[in-house]
């Protein structure tokens, strides 16, 4: 190799800079986050050059012992660590170094620095972990050299202002050193007593030797083969935060050790306290390590579980799989198939015996992850109804925060009761002000309240539970019982021809009210046209279908109709009472978020409390 073979110099895409902006001038209550990250490249780095190793006989160094080597010199405060993984090519460098591999991690950390979250405790669940080290240090270097027989060993040195460097090395072994400064302010990491202490508390369980000096830390063992009851709680927590870079505990955990026809494995699976929601929508979010063999084979296997139970972590093990095949082939393979459908039903019921021994726990759970996990009434039709009784509403009975299952709502059903009724709307707050809800109110009866967008996507399409409809109650043709029952006197019908008159271009009818209470006019889903419903999901999907015309009910009892209904008579001509028309309407339509011209009705409310102070 030509010694003096050229320095290049590199920048920065756009967004890496700002991300190092980022990272740099965080606060940190953990800045041990950069040992984490470096080791659990290493780890990963490993675990590739262990899979490479059973199928390639060319390959570098093939048979070394596999193992993480840390050096640390307090008087020179310099901090190393060095793996004979699968090593970095020059593309890797550029690649994977130099760029922010998932698309939004800026954005989505932006946000998180702006809610005062602590973006250096996240990182390490945002694929940028190896930034970290710029916590501790102000320079950077990385020597590597790719496990390919022919490879070329590279320096990268970077301030991680904006620039780097490359240059070619010479360098027998394969696998990558990093090494660095410390910063004053993390002299720490330069005792060899601090980092094995953090190591121990992190990185127990990392998959190969991990030596600091001359000793080894970490004892190198698979948790999940282990037998339920001889692992401690906080080892199986410390297992977690190993393999997630979370720093919170678990929700929950669930053992299991499966030998059925087909398949046969053991798995540790865990539910996190929180997840970054919008990693798991776009699939950014890592989510199941696959293991055969004692050795990994995948780091994130996404087709172990559905869609929608994306949010678990955790670790399968199984004997069944080839180790020698492509990747394509182990996803593809029958067996994978029958462990997805035995670990889906094991996890449902996991989930559904937390529900039943802790609701509270559950409600937590439910927060976190009922986005994404309600996805799967629509799309997992073998499952559908352990899905359904897992759902969770808030609903006109209890107080916020509380929620009922399908099961207790059945349960508290009127006698003559035949339908369960619900109710969409953008909050809790604007459905409990829905004037639909006025008549369910004085009787008595629970609405469930369908306040995440999700919700209409999959509570109109269950149809029925216990073999009862459910049913919108913004909707026309709804039954009511023992309504109070309101007869058109004369003079409110002539009031109703002329609301129909007065608004024929806007609703589909005008109808007397038998569920208004307290309000003076509500719209309803009109017999035509979209469900509203489907119209809301449609609009959540980015579809523009228009509105299709609602039918307004009136409250003939209340004043304001009563007066007008009076006005109207003494002069059909009366352009005040028109107005006020015009306004009950818009008002009934603002109240549903339906309202388009904001400006329009402002004028004319002005107009008519000027009238009205006349
Ligand atoms: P992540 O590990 O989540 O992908 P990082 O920012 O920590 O994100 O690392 C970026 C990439 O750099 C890794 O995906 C890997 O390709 C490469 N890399 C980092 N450290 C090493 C290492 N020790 N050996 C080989 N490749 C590495």
């Amino acid at each position: 190799m030509d010694a003096k073979s050229p320095v290049e110099k590199m920048e920065y895409k756009a967004e890496m800079k700002q991300l190092l902006q980022l990272i740099i001038h965080s606060l940190y209550t953990h800045p041990e986050v950069f040992l984490r990250e470096l080791i659990s490249n290493a780890s990963d780095a490993l675990n590739k050059a262990r899979y490479r190793e059973l199928t390639d006989d060319t390959i570098l160094d093939k048979g070394k012992d596999l193992e993480i080597k840390i050096a640390v010199d307090p008087k020179e405060m310099t901090f190393s660590i060095q793996d004979n993984g699968i090593g970095m090519t020059h593309e890797d460098l550029t690649e994977n170094i130099g760029t922010v591999a998932r698309s939004g991690t800026l954005e989505f950390l932006k946000k998180m620095k702006e809610e005062g979250k602590n973006v250096g405790d996240l990182i390490g669940q945002f694929g940028v972990g190896f930034y970290s080290v710029f916590m501790v240090s102000d320079e950077v270097t990385i020597e590597t050299r790719h496990a390919d027989k022919d490879s070329q060993g590279y320096r990268w040195v970077s301030t991680g202002e904006g620039n780097y460097t490359i240059e070619a090395i010479d360098r027998n072994e394969r696998g990558t050193r990093i090494s660095f400064k410390l910063k004053e302010t993390a002299k720490d990491f330069a005792e060899d007593y601090h980092v094995k202490q953090v190591i121990k508390k992190y990185s127990n369980f990392a998959d190969f030797p991990i030596f600091v000096g001359n000793d080894k830390i970490n004892t190198v063992e698979a948790l999940w083969r282990k037998n339920e009851n001889e692992i401690k709680d906080e080892e199986r927590n410390a297992f977690y935060k190993f393999i997630t870079n979370d720093f919170e505990d678990p929700l929950g955990s669930l053992h299991l050790s499966v030998e059925s026809a087909g398949a046969e494995f053991k798995a540790l699976l865990f539910i996190p306290k929180k997840a970054p929601f919008e990693l798991i929508r776009t699939h950014q979010h890592k989510t199941i390590q696959l293991y055969t063999k004692k050795i990994m084979i995948m780091d994130d296997c996404k087709e172990l579980l559905p869609e929608y139970l994306q949010f678990i972590r955790g670790v399968v093990d199984t004997s069944d799989l080839p180790l020698n095949v492509s990747r394509e082939v182990v996803q593809n393979s029958p067996v994978m198939t029958k462990i997805k459908s035995a670990l889906t039903t094991k996890v449902l019921q996991w989930l559904q015996r937390m529900a039943n021994k802790d609701s509270a726990e559950y409600l937590g759970f439910y927060k976190s992850f009922g986005p994404i996990f309600k996805m799967g009434i629509n799309t997992d039709f073998v499952n559908r109804d352990k899905l359904i009784d897992l759902l969770r509403f808030e609903n006109s009975l209890q107080s916020a925060g509380e929620m009922t299952s399908l099961k207790d709502y059945v349960g508290r059903m009127r006698e003559n009761q035949k339908e369960i009724y619900y109710l969409a709307g953008e909050s809790r707050q604007q459905a409990e002000g829905n004037p639909n809800l006025e008549y369910f109110k004085k009787h008595g009866l629970e609405v469930l309240f369908l306040v995440e967008p999700v919700d209409i996507f999959i509570v109109p399409s269950i149809g029925e539970y216990d073999k009862k409809p459910l049913k919108a109650i913004d909707k026309d043709d709804i039954e009511l019982e023992n309504a109070d029952k309101k007869d058109e006197d004369a003079l409110s019908k002539s009031l109703i021809v002329f609301l129909k008159e007065t608004l024929k271009d806007q609703v589909e009818d005008v109808k007397v009210s038998k569920r208004l209470v307290d309000s003076a006019v509500t719209l309803v889903s009109g017999t035509k046209g979209m469900d509203r419903q489907m119209e809301r999901m449609m609009k959540i999907m980015g579809q523009d279908v228009g509105q299709s015309k609602r039918i307004m009910e009136v409250n003939i009892d209340h004043p304001i109709i009563q007066n007008l209904s009076r006005r109207y008579l003494a002069n059909p001509a009366d352009e005040f009472v028109k107005k006020c028309v015009v306004q009950l309407y818009e008002s009934a339509q603002l109240m549903d978020g339906e309202l388009t011209s904001k400006t329009d009705y402002v004028k004319r409310m002005i107009q008519i409390m000027e009238e009205a102070t006349k």
